[in-house]
């Protein structure tokens, strides 16, 4: 991280602190106004005292800022007290989540390269890895994430990158991150972990053996669906081999606005994830064996197939809640809209990690692009509904839940 010219103010040594004070006061560094919170740097340049600092900077030979597309003093929070949180060498923020997906993989990537994917994909990093990468020569393979056999399989051949989700959208399935991460390293490859439904706080990537972990931060990182973002963790030495080229000259550079709500979100993130699981946990557990409800699919359920793996895995369950609906007579679609039509309080969105439930039907927005072959292939039906859980009164999410069912 750049300092300032007054040598910045970072509190203390970091190692020391607790996560939840890093959370708070990770990074901060003060200009010379001495304010107390972090400042909006809403700048594309910078200046120089002299053409020797100039040259200086351009040689290298000086670490200061140049242009915001490499670095601005809010981004730099941002990205520093992430990096603290998730225990990396390195954390650099992007514009979005898929800019942060998309250049951890073509930063690394050539023709005649392989890649492994878990085939449960959110939809844009679906089509990067099957769509987008074959058109540049590159071989790609999906696996059922949950079957090592597969993965052992798939990673016989020398691999360049694996990718996965875990848990997966929207089906929650739970990879096992130290078993993929051996395989992968056996196969030569670089293991690339998406770590949105997990968040920083739940899943630490990185201790099992992932090598680069990406997020969107317009998630639960933000939290209150104000902005988009991204970021990407790994080591030094990828970043200066691979990805910090890439970014520089392809400019997918977050926004140091976006940047300042996000390193403020951070402030928040564990008191609020925490209470996200909670409500997620109650509301799994009031909804599972309920009448008109065929199947709750939660890792924090002794019903979820993964439910050990979740355990050992994460420390907590998570924030999302899949059901399917009894499709009845009328079907699986109509079923599940009669109840997303009967919410009165729970939003219809295709968002999530939100203070706000979120309600979503899958196999119409999300996963719509899918063929039908594919969707059940990932076991995402007609009658599939996934709630984001929010920060609510549980008591009103229970309500507006029983009641849609029943309608
Ligand atoms: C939302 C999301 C992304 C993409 O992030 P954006 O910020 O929307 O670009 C990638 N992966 C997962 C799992 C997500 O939920």
């Amino acid at each position: 991280m750049i300092q300032n010219k007054t040598g910045g103010n970072a509190p203390r040594s970091a190692p020391e602190l607790r996560q939840q004070t890093k959370l708070v006061r990770g990074g901060l560094t003060r200009s010379g106004f001495e304010e107390t919170s972090e400042a909006m740097f809403l700048t594309s340049g910078y200046v120089y005292p002299s053409p020797e600092e100039a040259e200086a900077a351009f040689k290298g030979d000086l670490a200061r800022y140049q242009y915001s597309r490499y670095a601005n003093p809010t981004v730099s929070m941002f990205e520093e007290r992430l990096r603290l949180l998730e225990g990396a060498e390195v954390c650099q923020a992007t514009a979005s989540g898929m800019s942060a997906v998309f250049a951890s993989l073509m930063c690394q990537l050539k023709a005649g390269d392989r890649v492994v994917a878990s085939r449960a994909l959110f939809g844009s990093c679906h089509y990067i890895i099957a769509e987008l990468l074959p058109r540049y020569g590159i071989e790609t393979t999906l696996v059922d994430g949950t079957d090592l056999a597969a993965w052992k399989a798939a990673l016989a051949k020398p691999t360049r990158c694996v990718f996965v989700e875990t848990p997966s959208n929207p089906m929650l399935e739970i990879i096992d991150l130290a078993a993929v991460a051996e395989l992968a390293h056996a196969a030569g490859a670089c293991l690339i972990v998406d770590n949105v439904f997990a968040t920083p706080v739940l899943q630490r990537p990185l201790r099992f053996g992932a090598d680069v972990v990406v997020y969107s931060a317009t998630k639960h990182i933000d939290g209150q669906g104000r902005t988009l973002g991204g970021a990407i963790l790994c080591s030094a030495a990828f970043m200066k081999n691979h990805l910090q080229g890439f970014l520089r000259h392809t400019g997918p550079s977050l926004s140091p606005f976006n940047a300042w709500v996000l390193v403020k979100g951070l402030e928040t993130l564990s008191l609020r994830v925490e209470r996200h699981c909670s409500n997620a946990l109650a509301l799994a557990q009031f909804l599972e064996g309920r009448p008109g409800v065929r199947r709750v699919v939660y890792p924090g359920l002794d019903s979820h197939p993964q439910a050990d793996l979740a355990r050992r895995q994460m420390q907590g369950s998570g924030t999302i809640v899949t059901i399917e609906v009894e499709s009845g007579v009328e079907g699986g679609k109509a079923r599940a809209f009669r109840l997303l039509n009967a919410l009165s309080l729970i939003d219809i969105s295709n968002n999530l990690g939100d203070s706000k439930s979120l309600a979503t039907h899958p196999a119409t927005t999300t996963h719509q692009r899918l063929p039908a072959e594919e969707r059940a292939a990932l076991g995402i039906t007609d009658g599939m509904i996934r709630f984001s859980i929010g920060l609510e009164d549980i008591e009103d999410l229970k309500d507006d839940l029983a009641r849609a069912i029943e309608v």
